[in-house]
């Protein structure tokens, strides 16, 4: 069955006492068991809750994983993750990467004596120095938030085969629809289901993807520990917006590569960051790993002046955090997303006062070019004042 099939039909048919075309929240906490050592599959909603499921059972089936299990928040997911190792473990991670994740490592999992090196992987012999013997796994971004960095997911995660270290996507940016990093040899994946496959700015929301029936059983047990788990309205609200993945998905990517070409004419704009142009570094390898290049573009002006100019002038696109929704939302990472990275650290990573990250949303391109470029035509005319 094709994706988008799969997709669309997300808990069709599941609910056959009632033919619910729409699965229903079960709000219930509670179950009856039958008798004395019997259950109908459900005890208590933080274990397993029908509507939860089929979430689950459905992401699960996306990825080509075994287990799926939703999350209140991508940070959930990370954190649920993060009980796989023990104090003493050391991780290797993007060195370009999701502040938030970053913060989570350095300010609460180093006081736990967990320890972390971030590394370029576009070079996985950088990945290779990197290993030490207590090593347990590798974490990649990619391409990374916000530089767009990409990675040869099957290459490092043959080096981690090699030295029995668990391989972890984070594969928000780009979703199942465009690359099943499972099928490149990782062994987790997770979201912040909260960006695409939310799709609407509407639904905070992590989810997890395991490989193999002893990681299935591992993740499933931390889940149930933490208690991090999806409430069953917002799985409701995530499968219907997941129903409509591939559509959206197909729009964000045309007009990202619009907005691209675009910018990339602009004189106001120095640098364009979007693995889709046939110019970009990652290219290729993104080309071999995934079917598509998604519909984040991160941009540099050329002075800082021109950020706050440009962001006070856009006006069908909003100057707010977040991503992957129908809307088309403009980021500045160095005071918002990545604040919490340390400055020396985001600027020698490329992370600058002149970046602008956009995400493209699903509006007509045309209104979102003519939109930047009265902002930046405004933003230049102050800089030159
Ligand atoms: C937003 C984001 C997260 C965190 O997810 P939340 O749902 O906000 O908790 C993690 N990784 C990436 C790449 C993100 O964009």
């Amino acid at each position: 069955m094709n994706i988008e099939t799969k997709l669309a039909q997300i808990g069709v048919g599941k609910d056959s006492k009632t033919g619910a075309v729409n699965f229903p929240i079960y709000q219930s906490t509670a179950y009856r068991h039958p008798t004395l050592g019997e259950s109908t599959g459900f005890d208590y909603t933080r274990t397993a809750n029908p509507t939860r499921q089929v979430l689950e059972e459905a992401i699960a089936k996306i990825e080509g994983g075994d287990g799926g299990f939703a999350c209140a928040s991508g940070m959930a997911a990370i954190q649920t993750l993060m009980g796989l190792f023990s104090q003493g473990d050391h991780l290797i991670v993007s060195l370009d990467l999701y502040g938030g994740t970053y913060r989570l490592f350095e300010q609460v999992y180093s006081r736990y004596g967990l320890s972390f090196s971030y590394v370029d992987l576009r070079e996985p012999a950088l990945m290779r120095d990197a290993i030490r013997p207590e090593t347990k796994g590798v974490l990649i971004e990619t391409p990374t938030n916000p530089l767009m960095q990409v990675t040869d997911i099957a290459a490092i995660a043959e080096i981690a085969k090699q030295h029995k270290l668990l391989t972890i996507v984070d594969n928000t940016f780009m979703t199942p629809f465009y690359q099943r990093p499972l099928e490149l040899g990782a062994d987790l994946v997770f979201h912040s289901a909260t960006k695409y496959l939310g799709g609407h700015n509407d639904v905070l929301a992590g989810l997890i993807v395991t490989k193999g029936q002893e990681l299935t059983e591992k993740v499933a047990f931390l889940h149930n520990s933490f208690g991090a788990v999806l409430g069953p309205q917002d799985s409701w609200l995530l499968i219907r917006g997941m129903k409509t993945l591939a559509v959206r998905m197909e729009r964000h990517q045309e007009n990202a590569l619009k907005i691209a070409r675009f910018l990339k004419t602009r004189a106001e704009v120095t640098d364009v960051f979007y693995p889709g142009l046939e110019e970009h570094e990652g290219y290729a390898i993104q080309r071999k790993q995934a079917s598509g290049f998604s519909g984040m573009v991160s941009f540099r002006v050329r002075n800082a002046s021109q950020v706050p100019v440009l962001l006070k002038h856009l006006q069908i696109i909003s100057f707010a955090e977040s991503l992957g929704g129908v809307e088309s939302l403009c980021t500045y990472p160095s005071m918002q997303t990545h604040a919490d990275i340390p400055v020396e650290v985001r600027e020698q990573v490329g992370v600058c006062d002149r970046l602008l990250r956009f995400s493209v949303g699903i509006e007509h391109a045309d209104d979102l070019i003519a939109d930047l470029t009265q902002a930046l035509e405004a933003s230049c005319r102050s800089s030159n004042e």
